[in-house]
């Protein structure tokens, strides 16, 4: 038991830590159960605010293990990682630091909704989380598999309230104590793997699956709701065996864009970045999916598969004639594989081949692990609080694929937001929750908790009714001074450079107001610029710098006693003067609602055929509960701050 104790990392030049003597203690203020996406998270969080941390994972090896695509961020879930790191979380560094070919999503859109993304190399990634952890102060390390969550029993004064008590560990039945605890076993809970009519347990390839005592302790001893959830993930390729000169190369952005706050630039030099490669199916994939759907266990049990991350076959069966995308990725700097995005699958392996071999870039692939499905249990997430607390359960926090999602971003955003409120709760400090005026994980956990899922929840940038406002520009100005100030679990020098950010911002909006002129005065100042208004109208600078064409370079070099000193910012203020009277509109709606909370909401109104644009969703909760005032209705559960101001304009208009 004592060798397993030890931290030992796999990589050579990576420390030893932690010496025999350090662990194991009896007693942790918080114990974080699982090592992926939202354990790291959430281990690191806990320290940070303070809390005395163990986290115990199956393998110490898989820590910052990324178990499907090698990638990180994307369209909604960028501004995910944005806000993690804005937060001191981990995620934006390590993707900086592992990156090997980046790219900003979505730019024919408006920057509001662009979504930072890099490929990555996951032996770096997983290095730089592990060295990450081994860092921290305060934080312990621990490979075990957790058997059963240890609970007082109901306290006969609030009946079916448990406490959290501490946890035991399999091997040995070893048990250690805490009063927090956070569980993040993401598609490890009662995991069974499918591949062609085989099933085995397990919760990845090669990773058995959480122990049946957890789910029962879950479901029997705390009497939580869980369901079964499904995804699944495609082949890795021997790259050698890729025709890539058949298939469309795809570029990075020429020059990488970091994730993190605190990173100038990525680890990755702009021409040392890999390329990815586009290519498509063809009939003959789909003449393979469809003969061989009796040997398919996993899609014959649910043909539909995930949404958001859908496997060949369900492609096929849902778009039976088309052509679909595939994605050729590298898997990392030196890596001899390649990840055909797109092509999910379940089949038996030699079925995996020839339905690779349909393409021809890949008509002579040979296959180094073959595509696998998984399906696990979850549990509702209805049953938390907005600070990811189980509400029966006083100290039991849960976070990432338990709660329902998918991904690694909302299993990081999720892992962190618990981490800070177990450590809070253990220090005897107040749980905090994140509005979805705020941000996006407010918006994610929000949906979580007021909505519950029926297939697993990934982010994307409709779903924050705030979007202009909640951007990946500005996420450390919304979220770094809280994190230090009030969270707890921002460190100074983030702190500081949030601020000085921040300052200089206003200093330079406020000097761009200053400056005002006629816009034929701006254009002979400037050449020829295109604005529209008529000749006499007076603009400041900021309003000219929402022009298509006018750049916050143009304006310094205009003038440049006030304004040269920020050109650091210069992207920054052009998103900031597009977005800005946007943004004050709904700060004003906002305070609107605010002071019309007491305004009566007639109890006879029909919300289903109300002229004004709400989800049905909506429209059913409002009938159901027929709230009496604005402010009861702000209270319900999935109600938006959008769909208030929909109400609000009604039942004014109309009354
Ligand atoms: P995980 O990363 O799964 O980490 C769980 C951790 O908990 C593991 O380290 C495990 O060892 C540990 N653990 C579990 N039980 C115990 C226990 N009892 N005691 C101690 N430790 C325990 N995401 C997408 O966005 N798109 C996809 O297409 C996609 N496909 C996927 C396909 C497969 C086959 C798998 C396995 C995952 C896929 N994912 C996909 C999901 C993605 O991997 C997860 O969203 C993300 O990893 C979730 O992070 P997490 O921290 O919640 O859980």
């Amino acid at each position: 038991l004592l060798r397993k104790l030890f931290w030992r990392p796999n990589h050579p030049q990576f420390p030893i830590c932690r010496t025999v003597c350090d662990f194991p203690l009896k007693k942790y203020d918080v114990i974080v159960v699982g090592g992926g996406h939202a354990g790291t998270e959430a281990a690191a969080a806990a320290a940070r605010v303070g809390a005395k941390t163990l986290l115990v994972t199956q393998k110490i090896q898989t820590i910052g293990a990324l178990s499907c695509n090698p990638s990180l961020g994307g369209v909604g879930k960028g501004q995910l990682v944005r806000e993690v790191d804005s937060l001191d979380g981990l995620c934006g560094r390590a993707g900086d630091w592992a990156g090997v070919h980046f790219s900003i999503l979505n730019r024919s859109k408006g920057p509001a909704v662009w979504g930072p993304r890099a490929q990555l190399d996951r032996e770096l990634y997983r290095q730089f989380i592990q060295t990450e952890l081994h860092a921290m102060p305060r934080l312990t390390v621990l490979e075990g598999s957790v058997e059963e969550l240890l609970v007082s029993e109901p306290n006969p004064d609030q009946p079916g309230q448990h406490r959290v008590t501490g946890i035991r560990i399999v091997d040995g039945g070893q048990t250690i104590s805490s009063s927090s605890m956070v569980l993040t076993t993401g598609t490890f809970l009662s995991g069974s793997l499918f591949m062609g009519q085989t099933t085995s347990p397990g919760g990845r390839i090669g990773d058995p699956p959480s122990c049946v005592g957890l789910s029962h302790s879950l479901r029997e001893k705390l009497g939580l709701r869980t369901g079964r959830l499904r995804t699944g993930t495609p082949p890795r390729i021997i790259k050698a065996t890729v025709q890539l000169s058949l298939a469309q190369i795809n570029a990075p952005d020429k020059q990488p864009t970091p994730f993190s706050y605190l990173n100038k630039h990525t680890r990755c030099k702009p021409e040392e970045q890999l390329p990815c490669y586009l290519t498509h199916t063809t009939p003959g994939v789909e003449r393979i999916v469809m003969e061989s759907l009796h040997l398919n266990t996993h899609i014959q049990q649910d043909t539909k598969g995930p949404r958001y991350c859908p496997s060949i076959e369900s492609r096929v069966l849902r778009f039976p004639g088309r052509s679909h995308q595939v994605w050729l990725e590298p898997e990392g700097l030196t890596s001899d594989l390649l990840y055909p995005q797109g092509l999910s699958m379940t089949l038996p392996p030699d079925l995996q081949l020839r339905l690779l071999r349909e393409i021809p870039a890949l008509q002579r692939a040979e296959i180094q692990i073959p595509g696998y499905g998984v399906q696990y249990d979850f549990v509702c997430p209805t049953q938390l609080s907005p600070s990811l607390q189980v509400k029966r359960v006083q100290g039991l926090f849960l976070a990432g694929q338990i709660n329902g999602t998918t991904g690694y971003e909302e299993a990081a955003a999720q892992g962190l937001w618990a981490g800070v409120n177990a450590g809070r709760t253990a220090l005897s400090l107040p749980a905090l929750s994140l509005s979805r005026t705020q941000s996006y994980i407010g918006v994610l956990i929000d949906d979580l908790v007021g909505r519950g899922v029926t297939e697993p929840y990934r982010m994307f940038t409709s779903r924050a009714e705030f979007r202009t406002a909640l951007r990946p520009d500005n996420a450390d100005l919304r979220l770094s001074p809280r994190g230090f100030e009030e969270i707890g679990c921002v460190s100074e020098c983030r702190y500081e450079e949030a601020v000085r950010v921040r300052d200089a911002l206003r200093d330079a909006l406020t000097a761009m107001k200053s400056i005002s002129m006629s816009s034929t005065r701006w254009r002979e100042k400037l050449g020829d610029v295109n604005v529209s208004e008529s000749k006499s109208t007076m603009l400041s600078a900021l309003e000219l710098l929402q022009y298509n064409g006018v750049t916050f370079e143009m304006l310094a070099s205009a003038f440049p006693e006030c304004l040269s000193k920020h050109l650091e910012f210069s992207q920054r203020l052009k998103i900031e003067a597009i977005y800005r009277p946007h943004c004050e509109r709904q700060v004003r709606e906002m305070e609107r609602i605010r002071e019309e909370e007491s305004l009566s909401l007639p109890l006879d109104i029909d919300y289903f055929s109300l002229p004004v644009s709400l989800s049905r969703e909506v429209r059913e909760v409002l009938d159901h509960v027929r709230p009496h005032t604005l402010g009861a209705a702000t209270r319900l559960r999935g109600m938006t701050p959008a769909a208030i101001v929909q109400l609000l304009n009604y039942v004014r208009k109309t009354g």
